[in-house]
C-alpha cells in the first residue's frame, strides 16, 4: 500500500501518534518536532542524561488536554520517565544511605563479574535507586498525563567498554558532529562480553512498574529475548486481581445469589486504592512471536497489554513474517505505531508514515479507517 497523496494528507490531517521515540538523544533535533507532520511524539527517557532533556521537550511542546490532543493542530510532546535496561547497572538497589563501593556494586551485577581494573574504573558512580524513584514521581506528577519508561529486561544486551576505548572519528554514524548526541549511549564503543544480571534488571524494573502502579500510570516496556520473564513478573504483581475467565463468568451469571462484580460497599473501597500493577502497558517494537501474544492477552489479564510496531525494528529485513504474523494476530484496539527514533525531523515522519501503511496493508485497512484506529488506541493507551 503506498496511499495516495490526498490519502497521504489526511492521514496527517486526523493526527499521527509515535507511541515510542527518542528525539533528545539528539536535542537540537527537538526544535524540529514543531515542522513535523506528526501530532504527537511519546518520548522516552532511559539514563541519567536525558531525564531533564524529555522534560524540557515537554515544556516545550505542552499537552492541556486529552481533548487538545485528539483535536488539536499545534504539535505536542507527551513525557515517560524512566530507566532502561541497559543503564540499570548503573543504579544499586542498596536501602541504606552509604552507596556501595563502585567496584564491589559492578562486581555483583555484572555476568561474568569482570576483573578488569581499567574497565571497571571508565564506569560511572553507580546512583541509589531510591533517590531515582523518588524524583521520578516529582515528574510524574509535575506532569500528570506522563508514562513510566522506557523500562524492560534484555537478555541479549552487552555493556560497551569504556569510553577511552573509543578509537577513531564516531561523527559519521548521523552526519552529525559528535557533540550534537546526547551523551551516555553506547557511540559506536566495542562491546564487552558483560551483561547486566537478569536478577538486577528485575530489581530495577519491579521498582518503575510500582512506581506506575502506584500513580495510576501507563508504561512503554523494553523486551528483548525477555517475553517469559516480564509476564511472570508483571503476572506477579496481578496475582488475586486477575478477571474473571470465561467459564468463571458464565458460572457467576447463572448461580442463585449472583452478586455481580463491582457492587457493595466493599468494592467501591477496593476501587478507591491503587491497583498493585500499572494498568496499561505497551510492549514496544514488539519482537516476540505470535504464539507470546496469547498470555498477554489473556481475558484473565487486568491490565490492558499495547504492541507497538515500528518500520525500523520490526521491518527492517526483507522477511518479516514474524513481525506480519504478529501484526495480524494483535486485536485491532492494541496496536500502537512508533518510530524508535532518535532524531526528530523528517525521517521520523516517513518512519512513522511507512508504519502506518504496512499495518493498514497487512489488516487489511483502509488509510483512514487504520489512521482513525491507530489514533483510538493510542489515546486510550495514554489517557485510559
Ligand atoms: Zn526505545
Amino acid at each position: 500500500m503506498n496511499g495516495s497523496k490526498d490519502d497521504l494528507e489526511s492521514m496527517w490531517e486526523s493526527g499521527v501518534f509515535d507511541a515510542h521515540c527518542h528525539p533528545t538523544d539528539i536535542m537540537a533535533s527537538v526544535r524540529d518536532i514543531a515542522k513535523m507532520k506528526a501530532r504527537v511524539l511519546t518520548v522516552m527517557a532511559t539514563r541519567s542524561q536525558d531525564q531533564d532533556m524529555v522534560e524540557n521537550a515537554a515544556r516545550m511542546y505542552p499537552v492541556d488536554s486529552p481533548q487538545d490532543i485528539a483535536e488539536g493542530t499545534s504539535k505536542y510532546v507527551i513525557p515517560a520517565f524512566g530507566w532502561h535496561p541497559w543503564f540499570s547497572h548503573q543504579m544499586h538497589n542498596v536501602e541504606s544511605d552509604a552507596s556501595p563501593s563502585a567496584i564491589e556494586h559492578y562486581k555483583s551485577v555484572l555476568v561474568p563479574a569482570p576483573d578488569d581494573m581499567d574497565f571497571l574504573q571508565s564506569l560511572p558512580a553507580p546512583r541509589s535507586l531510591r533517590q531515582f524513584l523518588e524524583q521520578t514521581e516529582s515528574r510524574l506528577k509535575a506532569f500528570p498525563f506522563a508514562l513510566v519508561g522506557e523500562v524492560g529486561l534484555d537478555r541479549s544486551f552487552r555493556l560497551p567498554q569504556g569510553p577511552s576505548a573509543m578509537t577513531g572519528d564516531t561523527s559519521s554514524k548521523t552526519g552529525g558532529s559528535e557533540e550534537e548526541y546526547t551523551p551516555g549511549s553506547r557511540e559506536g564503543r566495542p562491546l564487552t562480553p558483560y551483561r547486566v544480571s537478569i536478577e538486577h534488571q528485575k530489581a530495577i524494573l519491579r521498582a518503575q512498574l510500582d512506581l506506575a502502579a502506584k500513580l495510576g500510570r501507563p508504561v512503554s516496556v523494553h523486551s528483548v529475548q525477555a517475553h517469559g520473564v516480564v509476564f511472570d513478573l508483571m503476572q506477579s504483581m496481578w496475582k488475586g486481581h486477575e478477571r474473571p475467565s470465561k467459564r468463571e463468568r458464565k458460572r457467576n451469571s447463572s448461580a442463585p445469589h449472583a452478586h455481580a462484580a463491582g457492587d457493595g460497599d466493599n468494592d467501591a473501597e477496593k476501587s478507591k486504592r491503587p491497583l498493585p500493577f500499572p494498568p496499561r502497558i505497551c510492549m514496544h517494537s514488539y519482537s516476540g512471536p505470535a504464539e507470546a501474544l496469547k498470555q498477554f492477552l489473556s481475558p484473565t489479564v487486568p491490565a490492558d497489554i499495547y504492541f507497538s510496531f515500528s518500520a525500523a525494528i520490526n521491518f527492517s529485513n526483507p522477511s518479516s513474517d514474524k513481525a506480519t504474523n504478529v501484526i495480524k494476530a494483535v486485536p485491532d484496539d492494541r496496536i500502537l505505531i512508533e518510530s524508535d527514533l532518535h532524531c526528530a525531523g523528517e525521517t521520523m515522519d516517513s518512519l512513522l508514515r511507512e508504519i502506518v501503511l504496512k499495518i493498514c496493508e497487512i489488516r487489511g485497512w483502509s488509510l483512514e479507517d487504520g489512521t482513525k484506529q491507530l489514533k483510538a488506541n493510542w489515546i486510550r493507551f495514554v489517557f485510559g
